[in-house]
């Protein structure tokens, strides 16, 4: 692809050519070099201002490594105070393609020109500090109050005869005509052949009141030109037909055509652009500008259908309600109806001879435009590019499940089955059921990362009153759209059998041969999904693929700490930025519809939902280009900024290992098999661990009948084990007596002396066990004892091996039990802190990121 690739770089250095200087402080050179060009610029040279730049020194020395961070000054960009970018509009758009290549400079060191600084100032529109235009409104509010009333009299048309017959009395006026002028009846109905559905007032002694153009005689004819009348007319059943429009509720005078040229009863409010509510008889129909306007706002505004009618219903009457004719049902039908019918019309199947019936599942679904589709967006030899570049034509996707998306035990499937038969997101029901009425009792597999709630919602009951919990999903976690019969409904909790249901489904739709899978469970769900695969015989051969199963970064540190390397976006090459939480986002541009669909019947929820997935996929579409761009430009300084830090830290570290951990982690990145270089290495020791050695080989001494035991029910072991814990008892007491202020409760006393007494108890016989293992103990306890004033039970000293060595002479053995102990003990501690560690850093990224307003940030602190 020749022609696209010098495309990109011409864009590439456009680009970077419209960059503010701010930005490309960022690159390579930036640390060391003053910005030295005259570029003439009068800002520049009047006022001399700097800015401060940070650079960090790594050093690397015997002792470790250090780093030293400075700042410099360095004068300022011409425009300091503009941080945003220009935005690109059309006329640069086309700058762009005329840039001739040859003549620009390439890489990254461009430099930013005064036109460029010009051109942005330039586009910076700002109001000024004494535009108000609110204060200024408020000041005249009389006179714009004034003028609403007069729209309710007759203003200057105060003449009684109709301007254009000269005859009839001017007595009515359209609401909906720009014109203010009354004409007469026979006047009115005339210019109104055109606009059947305008509003009418007229005129009453001294007020409006609201009319009909059927109460003045308009009839409308369908079946014929304009201003034609059928010879055989046939009015509407009864001479009653309703009309929705945006202008509200009509009734209306509507003759079908009954002469030789008839057509079908709907076909014929069809070519007048009106949507029949039925097929036989239809005495109603809603005009196309209504049914696009709600189709529009439905997606939009999440309105429901409900809210809409009753909008309407008001626009037409606000007083006395019940003069309105009632066609809600009709409403919810004909837009159930429309939104099929165009998404349809959009996937091309009116120009197909097998009409819609020929659909193919998933044929309708707005799919993403810049995730890799063979044949379609991809060069054609991209199935053997290189290893450097196939991580271009990789799939993301990303799986979830929302338990918002419910539905009650509204209808049943027979009654209301839907009219996407699996075109679109959803995938085909009866196939869907039938498979997990096959799957459904899969046996539960066992957890082996910490318990996380889509795992613990798998296993809850069915709430009575609901027929679906939720709905789960699969979609392209690059540009959060949903994929093609990627969505399916819930029974209970996130079960796998459905999740799998879904991701095989999807991915038998324009799968590359890379996929990078994202589920807040993978850990879980990946380790047994092709065994799973294999029970299931679903038409997927995972061979044609290769999978990597990664965890979003936000549910990651959730995970116990061997996910959190070998299940990390941050090292996984080839990734970039992806945070794998796309599929979260997405759903709270779904979640108001929760509310209107859970009452729904199963075929309109999912048209609902149908609907709903494509108009999000398509407004996706229409950003895609702005989109992306404006994160190039945010990812290309922050690149550069990343390359200098990580080449100024690599040139300090010595070569050797450099070429050690490249190496480590170049296998690991081929095959995440071999050992990830990422785990953090801790010492398996722990107290747990140390006691049950311990015991082993007291065990074993005991069978050989070599243990020397001073005590019969305590072994050395576990009095040296029990002095520790009582250690820990006496630190323990001793902090909380010292939290424990003047103002203290007699309750909070009484509770602390009775723990101390306990204690006490406790110690005093351990020491006369201890007394028999080490002689003399008691002895030198109570020389101690002398020199401290009122000893308090944390004072008393424990005198454990360690502590008295060259004052008494203590069995090697005993010595050799504590040092190993406490070696475990400060293992322990340690990785208490490492949790502790974790767990904080993952609290406050948390509040930075999420925590707003002053209830929430008040209440985060307790949590630390
Ligand atoms: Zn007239
Ligand atoms: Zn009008
Ligand atoms: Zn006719
Ligand atoms: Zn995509
Ligand atoms: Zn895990």
């Amino acid at each position: 692809m020749p022609r696209r690739r010098s495309k990109f770089k011409r864009i590439w250095t456009a680009f970077l050519a419209a960059m503010p200087r701010k930005w490309r402080r960022c690159n390579y050179d930036v640390h060391v070099v003053p910005d030295d060009d005259d570029d003439g610029d009068p800002a520049s040279t009047a006022a001399p201002l700097t800015e401060k730049t940070r650079h960090v020194d790594y050093v690397s020395a015997p002792t470790g490594l250090s780093s030293q961070t400075s700042f410099y000054s360095l004068p300022s960009s011409p425009n300091p105070s503009s941080t945003s970018l220009p935005e690109l509009v059309p006329d640069e758009l086309d700058y762009l393609d005329n840039i001739d290549e040859a003549n620009q400079p390439s890489g990254p060191n461009y430099q930013f020109t005064a036109e460029d600084a010009a051109e942005a100032e330039r586009r910076r529109q700002r109001r000024t500090a004494s535009d108000h235009p609110l204060h200024e409104w408020a000041a005249d509010i009389d006179t714009w109050l004034l003028e609403l009333l007069r729209l309710e009299g007759r203003g200057e048309h105060t003449g009684d005869a109709c301007p254009t017959c000269l005859d009839g009395l001017a007595e009515y006026r359209c609401a909906d005509c720009a014109d203010l002028q009354l004409y007469c009846g026979a006047c009115t109905v005339e210019s109104h052949s055109h606009n059947p559905w305008h509003r009418l007032t007229v005129w009453v002694k001294s007020h409006f009141r609201r009319t009909t153009l059927k109460n003045l005689g308009l009839r409308i004819q369908l079946g014929h030109p304009p201003g034609e009348r059928c010879p055989n007319p046939k009015a509407a059943f009864n001479d009653d037909f309703v009309i929705l429009d945006t202008t509200g509720i009509h009734r209306v005078a509507l003759d079908f055509c009954d002469c030789t040229q008839k057509q079908q009863l709907p076909v014929q409010l069809m070519r007048a652009r009106l949507f029949p509510a039925t097929v036989t008889n239809p005495k109603t129909a809603a005009t196309y500008r209504l049914m696009e306007h709600f189709h529009l706002l439905r997606t939009q505004s999440k309105i429901s259908a409900h809210e809409f009618y009753q909008c309407l219903a008001r626009q037409t009457e606000n007083v006395e309600p019940q003069e309105s004719a009632d066609r809600y049902s009709a409403l919810l039908r004909m837009t159930r109806e429309w939104s099929h019918l165009k998404m349809l019309k959009r996937a091309g199947r009116g120009h197909d001879p097998t009409g819609a019936a020929g659909t193919l599942p998933g044929e309708c679904a707005v799919e993403c435009p810049t995730c890799p589709q063979p044949e379609k967006n991809l060069p054609s030899d991209w199935k053997t590019a290189p290893k450097g570049k196939s991580w271009l034509y990789r799939l993301f996707v990303g799986l979830d499940a929302n338990f918002c998306l419910k539905r009650k035990k509204v209808s049943t499937n027979q009654v209301d089955p839907g009219l996407n038969k699996g075109y679109a997101y959803f995938v085909e029901d009866t196939k869907y059921k039938a498979f997990l009425e096959q799957f459904d009792d899969l046996p539960p597999e066992a957890n082996t990362c910490h318990k996380h709630d889509a795992i613990k919602l798998a296993n809850i009951k069915k709430v009575r009153e609901t027929d679906t919990s939720g709905v789960g999903t699969v979609e392209c976690t690059w540009h959060d759209m949903k994929r093609p019969r990627s969505v399916a409904d819930l029974q209970v909790g996130e079960r796998y059998v459905n999740m799998d249901y879904i991701f095989f489904s999807s991915l038998s739709h324009h799968a590359a041969q890379e996929i990078i899978a994202s589920y807040d469970i993978s850990c879980q769900w990946s380790r047994n999904l092709w065994s799973r695969l294999t029970a299931y015989g679903l038409p997927f051969d995972p061979a044609d693929h290769r999978f990597r199963f990664l965890i979003p970064k936000f549910h990651l540190p959730a995970h116990q700490s061997s996910c959190q390397t070998g299940y990390s976006f941050n090292f996984t090459a080839g990734v970039g930025r992806t945070d794998g939480e796309a599929v979260e986002r997405g759903w709270a541009a779904v979640n108001p519809f929760a509310s209107s669909t859970k009452e729904m019947g199963p075929g309109h929820r999912h048209n609902v939902l149908d609907d709903v997935f494509g108009d999000y996929n398509w407004r996706k579409v229409r950003q895609m280009g702005p989109a992306l761009l404006a994160r190039l430009k945010e990812a290309v300084p922050n690149a550069n900024e990343h390359q200098v830090a990580f080449e100024e830290f690599t040139e300090v570290l010595p070569l050797r290992n450099i070429a050690t951990w490249t190496e480590m982690v170049t296998k690991w990145e081929d095959d995440p098999s071999n050992p990830n270089p990422f785990v953090a290495t801790e010492p398996k020791v722990t107290m747990a661990a140390v006691r049950r050695e311990l015991a082993e080989e007291e065990a074993a001494r005991l069978e050989a009948g070599t243990l020397v035991a001073c005590h019969d029910n305590m072994s050395p072991a576990i009095m040296i084990t029990a002095g520790l814990e009582l250690k820990d008892l006496q630190e323990c007491a001793r902090s909380e007596t010292k939290k424990i202020g003047s103002h203290s409760t007699d309750k909070q006393r009484t509770d602390l002396l009775e723990r101390a007494n306990t204690l006490r108890r406790k110690i005093e016989a351990w020491f006369k066990i201890q007394q028999t293992y080490i002689p003399g103990v008691e002895a030198l306890r109570a020389r101690k004892l002398q020199v401290v004033k009122d000893p308090t039970v944390y004072d008393l000293p424990l005198l454990l091996p360690s502590a008295i060595q060259g004052s008494l002479s203590v069995d090697p053995s005993l010595m050799e039990c504590e040092w190993r102990l406490r070696h475990a003990q400060a293992h322990d501690s340690l990785n208490n802190l490492r949790q502790h560690l974790r767990l904080s850093s993952h609290l406050y990224h948390f509040k930075d990121r999420f925590t707003r307003g002053q209830r929430e940030n008040i209440r985060k602190p307790c949590n630390f």
